[in-house]
C-alpha cells in the first residue's frame, strides 16, 4: 500500500531511467565529504568511522525518548528543496486528503504500470502508480492531472497548429493514443513544455518521430520533469481557484 500523503508531498523529481541502485549512486556521489558527514558505506548507509553499533553518546543521553504507549515518535521537518512549489497543494486550491468516508474518492493502487481514469468517475476510482517505476513526482502529477479532468496536450482540439502526427511511424493498433479530442483549452496556449505531452517518439513502431513540432521541428515536447506555468494554469482556471 502506497502511503499517498507522503509520496505526494515529498516524492522527489528524480530521473526515471535510473534504478533505485543507482539513482542512490549517483545521489551519494559526494556524500561523506563535507567535514561533519557520516562516512557512506554499502552504497547508502552512514556511519561514524570505526563506529558499527551503537554510538558512546546513546549512553549519555542521545537517544530519542520514548513515550509513553513505548513507540519512540521521532519529529521531522522536510527542508524546502524537495520542489514543494510546483505541487498541487502550493500552486492550486486543490487539496488531496485521505478519505474518510465520502462517495467518490480515488484508490491509488500499484496495479500494472502507471495509468488513471479521466475526471471524476464516480464511487472507487482507481489511479495505478506501480511501485516500480511509476512512484516518481512527474508521473504522480501527469496520473493525477488525468483524474482531474486533463487529457494529453497532443489530444488537444486545436492540436494541428501546433504538432503534426505521423501516422505511419505509429504501432499499428495504438493509433488512438493520438486521437484530437474537443478539449476544453480555457484560453491557454498550446504548451509542449505540459506534464501532459507527450514525447516525440510516443508508440513508434520504427524508432522515427510519431509527433513533430510545427512549423518549428525542433521544439522540445514531453520533456517535462513537473508541471508547467500552463498546467497549473488550467488546473487553477478549471476549478475556479
Ligand atoms: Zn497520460
Amino acid at each position: 500500500q502506497i502511503h499517498f500523503d507522503s509520496i505526494w508531498s515529498y516524492s522527489i523529481p528524480v530521473e526515471d531511467n535510473y534504478t533505485v541502485s543507482a539513482l542512490i549512486e549517483r545521489a551519494n556521489k559526494n556524500a561523506g565529504q563535507e567535514l561533519d558527514d557520516p562516512e557512506i558505506v554499502k552504497g547508502d548507509i552512514a556511519v561514524y568511522t570505526g563506529l558499527q553499533n551503537a554510538d558512546p553518546c546513546t549512553s549519555r543521553g542521545c537517544k530519542w525518548r520514548s513515550s509513553r504507549n513505548g513507540n519512540v515518535y521521532v519529529p521531522y521537518v522536510i527542508a524546502k528543496q524537495y520542489c514543494k512549489e510546483h505541487s498541487f497543494a502550493r500552486s492550486t486550491c486543490i487539496r488531496f486528503t485521505r478519505r474518510t468516508s465520502q462517495k467518490d474518492y480515488l484508490y491509488i493502487q500499484s496495479r500494472s504500470g502507471c495509468w488513471s481514469f479521466v475526471g471524476r468517475r464516480g464511487k472507487k476510482q482507481v489511479v495505478s502508480l506501480a511501485k516500480s517505476g511509476c512512484v516518481y513526482h512527474k508521473v504522480i502529477q501527469h496520473e493525477l492531472l488525468h483524474a482531474l479532468g486533463f487529457n494529453h496536450e497532443q489530444s488537444r482540439s486545436d492540436r494541428d497548429s501546433h504538432v503534426r502526427i505521423l501516422y505511419k511511424n505509429i504501432i499499428k493498433g495504438k493509433e488512438h493514443n493520438f486521437r484530437k479530442i474537443k478539449t476544453n483549452n480555457l484560453g491557454t496556449p498550446y504548451d509542449y513544455g505540459s506534464i501532459m505531452h507527450y514525447g516525440r517518439k510516443s508508440f513508434s513502431r520504427n524508432g522515427r518521430p510519431t509527433i513533430v513540432p510545427i512549423p518549428n521541428p525542433n521544439v522540445v515536447i514531453g520533456k517535462a520533469s513537473k508541471m508547467s506555468r500552463f498546467d497549473i494554469k488550467r488546473v487553477n482556471l478549471l476549478y475556479k481557484c
